[in-house]
């Protein structure tokens, strides 16, 4: 005798980074981190002091953002991280001047607070805290312009030409972190339309195919039976006496039933990728079979096997024992019929087998 379990998920929509985004963002932290290393090397060999100090706070953070990233804090990261940036562009601009380009990451900055939300679980919606950032950003760059214009930097190197070397080097480094963090995005608004059709093709509850997908499969069936005709079988299968569990066990007990009967069809799937399962409405399931060897008397054999199956399982919901039987109806492919007389069909021969006792596959 089977027995079946039913677990909840949790549903859960917390401020974490999505979990394709996580990877990306230990390389964006590793790759800040390599980048301030360096960095150190050179304030020190100039003697460039202010910016030396700023590097080891600099570093330092790095290395703290990766327990940040660890426990999943998708904004305290992004702040943080943030807020050094914005202090190195400061200090770095006002010592070296415009011509070392550390103005640049300005860019790679304004784009990462505006695309932040979109790697995060939550909902998408510009806030009024990122218009803000940006416009600082933008104020920033400006009047880093200005003082840099007016003002004489607080460090000049004496090689001239390590203001060409900074500023090639500033820029490719502004280059990849604005093309890493637009990779970022188009991979996050792929998975996201990926979720989001899933979504619309599933059923909450069983994780089946809904009735809308499971008609728009049948439609593209229709359309290449109509070219290329196969063998096909439809099958209407309904809970016996379901309103009875509800009664007797409650609305949950119930829903965990269904969930459990659907787990059946999806290991069915699992097992045979020519059997389509959906929850067609509230306790019934519609199979769409297309057949490729079997005989009609081997697919009714089947679905009698599928029948006897959910008669012997025992299914666990908390401290009850449920037991339930389903009836099915079946319609087999015959000349000029459509898909939708065979639906038709299913759903009479279905509404026979409940007349004739239920518990039984008729066809
Ligand atoms: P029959 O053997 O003739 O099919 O009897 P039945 O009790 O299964 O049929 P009926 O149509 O009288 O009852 C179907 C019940 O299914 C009624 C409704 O409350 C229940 N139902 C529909 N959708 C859901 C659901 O999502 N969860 C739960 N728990 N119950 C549902
Ligand atoms: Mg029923
Ligand atoms: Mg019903």
């Amino acid at each position: 005798m089977n027995t079946f379990s039913y677990n909840k998920q949790p549903y859960n929509r917390q401020q974490t980074f999505n979990p394709y985004v996580t990877k990306r963002m230990y390389m964006i932290n590793t790759a800040l981190l390599l980048c301030h290393i360096i960095f150190c090397f050179f304030f020190k060999i100039y003697s460039i002091n202010l910016l030396f100090y700023f590097s080891w706070f600099s570093i330092a953070t790095y290395i703290i953002t990766y327990f940040i990233l660890h426990k999943n804090k998708a904004y305290l990261f992004i702040s943080t991280i943030f807020l050094e940036i914005f202090t190195f562009v400061l200090l770095a601009t006002l010592s070296f001047g415009w011509d070392y380009g550390f103005q640049l990451y300005c860019f790679s900055f304004m784009v990462a607070v505006f695309f932040c939300d979109y790697y995060v679980n939550k909902y998408h919606k510009i806030k009024k805290s990122t218009i803000c950032i940006l416009i600082l950003n933008i104020l920033t760059y400006f009047a880093l312009r200005i003082w840099t214009y007016t003002h004489a930097p607080l460090y000049s190197l004496p090689d001239k030409n390590m203001a060409l070397i900074f500023h090639f080097s500033n820029a490719a480094i502004t280059f990849v972190f604005v093309i890493s963090y637009l990779a970022i995005y188009s991979k996050t608004v792929f998975h996201l339309e990926k979720a989001l059709i899933d979504t619309a093709n599933r059923d909450p509850l069983t994780s089946l195919r809904n009735r809308r997908r499971m008609q728009e499969l049948l439609h593209s069936a229709n359309e290449e039976f109509s070219r290329n005709p196969y063998n096909m079988c439809i099958a209407m299968i309904d809970i016996d006496h379901f309103k009875q569990i509800n009664d007797t066990y409650g609305h949950d007990v119930g829903d965990e039933v269904l969930i459990s009967i659907a787990n059946i069809f999806l290991e069915k799937h699992a097992q045979n990728n020519s059997f389509h399962a959906c929850r067609w409405g509230g306790e019934e399931f519609l199979i769409f079979y297309r057949k490729y060897k079997e005989t009609d008397s081997e697919i009714f054999k089947e679905f009698e096997s599928i029948r006897q199956e959910i008669d012997d399982a025992i299914i666990l919901c908390g401290d009850n024992k449920i037991h339930c039987t389903v009836t099915i109806g079946l319609s087999f492919h015959t000349n000029h019929c459509s898909i939708a007389d065979m639906v038709k069909q299913a759903d009479e021969n279905l509404y026979k087998g409940k007349e004739k006792g239920r518990n039984r596959v008729i066809s």
